[in-house]
């Protein structure tokens, strides 16, 4: 599969750490597009699916579209959506549509280089050092069914984090 929803478990768990100067949508955005990459490769047939995008240097560019162009489109959609709600469905289901450029830079950061550095454990075709060198040293760093543990377990404990703290914060508000 050309896409890893299972990358988005650690960015929960950063998220609820440090929620005010993370954004989780920016980190997501920065994911989504790197993979763009490999649903390209995927749609031609193409067994490489992983290249220049999936490696430090790729991926640093894919932070700065992010930045420059993910911030601005993420908030006029979040305003979008805030826009349809109700008043009542807004207590609920309404989305903070400002994104701090601080959290913007450390969400696509921590998106594009952990998104490189979790593929670089599962995909062999990954060279996530290029062009400086084309060995893969971090493959098969764990097993599979390790990695795919760890982000799970990450975005559970970041999801009920958040839960706890969205249903205290509109309990006392
Ligand atoms: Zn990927």
């Amino acid at each position: 599969m050309p896409i890893t929803p299972l990358h988005f478990g650690p960015g929960l768990a950063i998220k609820a750490i440090v929620p005010k100067n993370f954004s989780f949508t920016l980190f997501a955005f920065t994911q989504i597009v790197i993979d763009l990459e490999s649903v390209y490769f995927f749609l031609q047939d193409d067994l490489r699916t992983h290249r220049f995008f999936h490696g430090y240097v790729g991926a640093t560019i894919v932070l700065i579209v992010s930045i420059v162009i993910g911030k601005p489109l993420c908030q006029w959609l979040f305003n979008k959506w805030n826009g349809k709600l109700s008043k009542g469905q807004k207590k609920w289901l309404y989305i903070e549509s400002k994104i701090s450029m601080k959290s913007a830079i450390i969400g696509s950061i921590f998106g594009a280089y952990i998104h490189v550095f979790l593929d670089s454990i599962m995909h062999i075709d990954i060279k996530p050092f290029s062009p400086f060198t084309d060995t893969n040293m971090m493959y098969r760093l764990m097993t599979l069914n390790q990695l795919d543990l760890f982000c799970l377990i990450s975005g559970i404990l970041g999801v009920l984090v958040f839960i706890i703290c969205s249903v205290k914060k509109r309990i006392y508000q």
